[in-house]
């Protein structure tokens, strides 16, 4: 009986705000803007969702093109495989062959013995599948002489197979002397082993800062929120960092005073939220160039600027995609060759919006794909790429 009279009640109330609604058109836009307060007794069983637990799954229908392999033989720039076993190699190229990957470069070689290996593993056995890039040791920084010993290293690694140099984030942001001070990327000491790359005439891919979000607070107003959830240590606080934008400062002056190097920033050098910014610093470090691993939502999000940008920058961008999995490429492949609207992306840590196509014309998606890789990275047989 007392549901009975519940449900009454209930529907007399409906009613009031239907005719409400009938008679004041304002009024019922007003309850669209409160859902909670037409639909009361649904609400209150209805929990709220967190933010993590919010998944709504899109309603709109429009055209989709599953892309699985490349339209071209593409470079990946960005990838890492630590001392990969004979085993591992053989399974990259039988995935790399699905998906039209042709050359995979591992930035994650090492240096010395550990290099020689890698490079035995990799090339040895594919010599025209695989690109191995060297890393410096920081392990003699605090001895007088680094610089050049550091630069000695990197000629060796290269008579040992290595076509480039990757240089990790610790470097410029964790990186400390023995007496506590961080080491600032455009330091000094390590303009010999920078002059070497460009004696060399290899590329230096270089990983400076973290997103800005991660420097900014952890509130509800941080795009990367989720991230900073799951990842706590991936904060850039500033009672323990110095901030986004002196570590920008100090990578780009290290691009300016060594106009002879070519530079890859990784990650869209962190600015594929601000395009502009990044047109702006390549106007005047004709030097840089920058991969698009891992930040691929930064350009969905703006299909528009994006394609004008990679039209416009065409010579200065690579293809990357960082963590490998060969399950994830489709995704760059979609974004990059089609026009297809408002798809999930694959880490909804990196982005919690989804994402369009940018598709651009097939000139520049040559050089995205492997032109400018070709230009920048020694040793790499052009003959298996179209023209
Ligand atoms: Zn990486």
């Amino acid at each position: 009986m007392k549901s009975w009279r519940a449900i009454s009640v209930f529907a007399a109330a409906l009613a009031c705000i239907c005719a409400a609604a009938l008679v004041w058109p304002g009024a019922a836009s007003t309850r669209q803007a409160s859902p909670s307060a037409i639909a009361a007794p649904s609400a209150q069983s209805q929990q709220t969702p967190t933010i993590q637990e919010y998944n709504p799954k899109s309603t709109l229908v429009v055209k989709e093109h599953k892309i699985e392999r490349a339209k071209f033989p593409f470079i990946d720039i960005h990838s890492h495989h630590w001392n990969p076993s004979p085993e591992h190699v053989d399974q990259l190229v039988k995935e790399m062959d699905t998906i039209n990957l042709r050359v995979l470069v591992n930035l994650s070689g090492g240096t010395g013995e550990e290099l020689r290996k890698t490079v035995a593993a990799m090339k040895g056995r594919y010599p025209d599948r695989f690109v191995v890039f060297a890393n410096p040791s920081y392990d003699d920084i605090n001895t007088p002489g680094y610089g050049q010993r550091a630069a000695e290293r990197l000629a060796a690694d290269v008579r040992n197979g290595a076509q480039g140099l990757k240089i990790f984030k610790n470097f410029g942001m964790d990186l400390k002397y023995a007496n506590g001070e961080r080491v600032h990327a455009d330091d000094p000491i390590f303009d010999p082993l920078f002059e070497k790359c460009a004696e060399l005439k290899i590329p230096v891919l270089i990983h400076i800062a973290e997103p800005s979000a991660f420097f900014d607070p952890w509130d509800k107003n941080n795009e990367r929120w989720e991230e900073l959830k799951e990842f706590p240590q991936r904060a850039r606080p500033p009672s323990k960092y110095p901030p986004f934008e002196t570590l920008m400062a100090e990578r780009n002056h290290l691009f300016a005073k060594h106009p002879k190097v070519n530079f890859i920033a990784a990650h869209l050098a962190f600015h594929g939220n601000d395009l502009e910014r990044l047109g702006k610093l390549f106007d005047t470090l004709p030097n840089m160039y920058v991969d698009i691993a891992a930040v691929l939502a930064e350009l969905g999000r703006q299909p528009y600027s994006a394609h004008d940008f990679l039209v416009k920058y065409q010579d200065r961008v690579l293809m990357g995609k960082d963590i490998y999995d060969v399950n994830e490429y489709k995704w760059y492949f979609r974004a990059l060759e089609t026009r297809d609207e408002y798809f999930e992306y694959y880490r909804r840590r990196h982005a919690f919006w989804r994402i369009y196509g940018f598709e651009v014309p097939d000139e520049v998606l040559k050089k995205i794909y492997y032109k400018n890789a070709l230009k920048l990275v020694p040793g790499i047989d052009a003959k298996a790429f179209p023209k």
